[in-house]
């Protein structure tokens, strides 16, 4: 399949939706370049003659005064309350709601993987925040949703599910570069795309990946296939999009939400 020139370059004036709500992304005013909220290093830029952070609120968040940390002053501000529905699930194998002892070793295993992945900064990668709908398909309302698999309360979903057919091809919805590719025992074969100061991408459930760790991938360019790997029930793509360690609504950030980005 060709690549586009840039998937993007009719988007790139969009801007994103401020949410700051558990799973939403706030936007304060800040007097330094740098800050971080609980210890995690946040995105920051300029606006006007100062500064605003760019923050991910994780969707454990307590609604309430919070603050960040601007160079040693605190910053207040407040996160507001959001209600998510419930979801009940029923998968065949019981061992992706309850794992077995050597599966919590490979789980084990796995997370220090996917820490550094979450947390990736690299260097002169600055993120665009407007992103393409990475794989066309209907857009499904479940992130944030309290889950029940196979009626056990399990973490909420950290994701946004695109309904796709098994094979379609998924692309880069930003430019960035591949921080860990891998077989998960909950996600799958996945790709994690950090797409810079702390914006990353994960594209869970794949069939299959085509890119390497390490790689650079512009906005448009392939990364993999949809599948059903993983704890799926049917096959659709997972993505997940995070700020500072914390999984937000993709869909605050699509730049046409619902709409199949021109590919050329
Ligand atoms: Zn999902």
């Amino acid at each position: 399949m060709p690549t586009p020139a840039s998937v993007l370059l009719s988007l790139a004036l969009a801007t994103f939706k401020p949410s700051p709500v558990p799973g939403g992304v706030a936007v304060v005013a800040i007097p330094s370049a740098r800050a971080t909220y609980h210890g995690e290093r946040v995105l920051v830029r300029a606006h006007g003659k100062g500064w605003e952070a760019v923050v991910g609120v994780p969707l454990g968040a307590r609604p309430g005064p919070d603050s960040l940390d601007a160079d040693g002053q605190a910053v207040p501000f407040t996160v507001l309350p959001k209600h998510y529905p419930e979801q009940r699930v029923q998968v065949a194998n019981p061992r992706l709601v309850n794992p077995n002892a050597e599966d919590e070793a490979r789980i084990a295993r796995e997370a220090a993987l996917t820490g550094p992945a979450w947390t990736a900064w690299p260097e002169g990668l600055t993120p665009t925040l407007a992103f393409s709908q990475p794989t066309p398909g209907a857009l499904t309302a479940s992130f944030g949703m309290r889950r029940i698999f196979n009626g056990e309360p399990r973490a909420p979903h950290s994701g946004l599910d695109i309904k796709a057919l098994a094979g379609q091809v998924v692309w880069a919805p930003a430019a960035g570069v591949v921080v860990l590719t891998g077989s998960f025992f909950f996600s799958g074969n996945a790709v994690y795309l950090a797409h810079g100061e702390g914006v990353v991408s994960l594209f869970a459930h794949l069939s299959k990946v085509l890119v390497q760790k390490g790689q650079i991938l512009k906005a448009g360019e392939p990364l993999g296939e949809v599948g059903m790997t993983g704890r799926a029930t049917g096959p659709h793509l997972h993505w997940s999009l995070s700020l500072n360690n914390a999984r937000v609504d993709p869909r605050l950030f699509l730049a046409a939400e619902g709409r199949r980005p021109t590919r050329r």
